[in-house]
């Protein structure tokens, strides 16, 4: 029999515990924990997903406020935003979007970001920490923090108790946001990971071995049935709208779940236990005060 691994639960246990210690945050600095995020609205998505994270943290006790970028903001200009939000020390968190738009996107941006207000560990300090870390413990332990979507597939897998010791995983995508940091964690947590990406030649061969599949592609229903393994443990992380303009991951999810023994939904998996790691990442930066390096 297959078990959904649906995200809401987990995400709840997350948030439920914020409201307080976002208070408690507030009492010590004599103000509200502060976000900001940058919008940037031609990307839909992440716009709209933007707009769902300020709401949850106002909702939580977080005064949270977005700042709009435009096909007009110059690169100049972007790096003098990210340069004073990382300075100023009235803001704990800042929350950039991922892509950035194509004309602002060098790694300078990501080089001037400031580590413990990185919410969503995009920062180039945050990603060499965490590629630094050769264990789950000094995961948890680094300063900064991982990607939110690659640790919140890390969380759900916890939350489940599924074993990764040693246990063939297969990762399908290797961007700097999710697969590549989500593939090192695994790696951390004693799984045998393999990397999967659109020069993998033969995708479903590469899939059948594994144990745990977990996709983070971009492509509506790609995963398909004849794919995996029977029984495998099937994760996905893929947001997408079909050629209907219905929201689906990048995995079948009607065909596949008749095979693995364990499958995300989407909606109702990854997203809203990312959509928590953010809003917890926020009072952690608070918790912790600024870096002195
Ligand atoms: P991305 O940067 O576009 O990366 C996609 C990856 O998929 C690339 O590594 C690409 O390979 C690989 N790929 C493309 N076609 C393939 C094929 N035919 N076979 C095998 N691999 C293929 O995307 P991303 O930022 O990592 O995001 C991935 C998905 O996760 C998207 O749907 C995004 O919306 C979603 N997402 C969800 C959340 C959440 O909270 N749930 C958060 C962030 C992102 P190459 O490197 O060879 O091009």
């Amino acid at each position: 029999m297959n078990m959904i691994l649906e995200g809401k639960t987990l995400a709840g246990l997350i948030r439920d515990a914020l409201p307080a210690r976002a208070a408690a945050c507030a009492r010590r600095l004599g103000r509200k924990p502060k976000l900001v995020g940058i919008g940037w609205a031609a990307d839909y998505g992440s716009y709209v997903y933007l707009k769902k994270e300020i709401e949850a943290a106002q909702k939580t006790g977080i005064d949270a406020q977005v700042i709009d970028i435009t096909e007009n903001t110059t690169h100049a200009e972007f790096l003098r935003i990210i340069k004073s939000l990382s300075s100023d020390k009235t803001i704990d968190a800042v929350l950039v979007p991922k892509p950035l738009p194509e004309h602002l996107n060098t790694s300078e941006i990501w080089e001037n970001l400031a580590a413990e207000k990185d919410i969503d560990g995009s920062s180039v300090l945050s990603i060499g920490r965490l590629f630094m870390c050769k264990n789950w413990k000094e995961v948890q332990a680094m300063r900064g923090f991982p990607p939110a979507t690659a640790m919140a597939v890390m969380r759900l897998l916890e939350h489940y108790k599924i074993n990764l010791s040693g246990v063939e995983t297969a990762v399908i995508g290797r961007s700097a946001t999710v697969g590549k940091p989500l593939a090192h964690m695994l790696t951390c947590r004693d799984a045998t990971v393999k990397i999967c990406h659109s020069r993998t030649k033969n995708l479903a061969d590469a899939l059948q071995n594994s144990d745990i599949v977990i996709s983070a592609v971009g492509k509506a229903r790609f995963v398909t049935i004849g794919m995996i393994k029977k029984d495998a443990i099937v994760i996905d992380v893929g947001t997408n709208q079909d050629d209907k303009g219905v929201f689906c991951g990048d995995v079948d999810f009607d065909g596949v779940k008749t095979k693995a023994s364990q499958i995300t939904p989407v909606p109702g998996g990854v997203g809203p236990v990312t959509l928590a790691c953010l809003l917890e990442n926020i009072i952690i930066s608070v918790e912790r005060g600024p870096e002195t390096l």
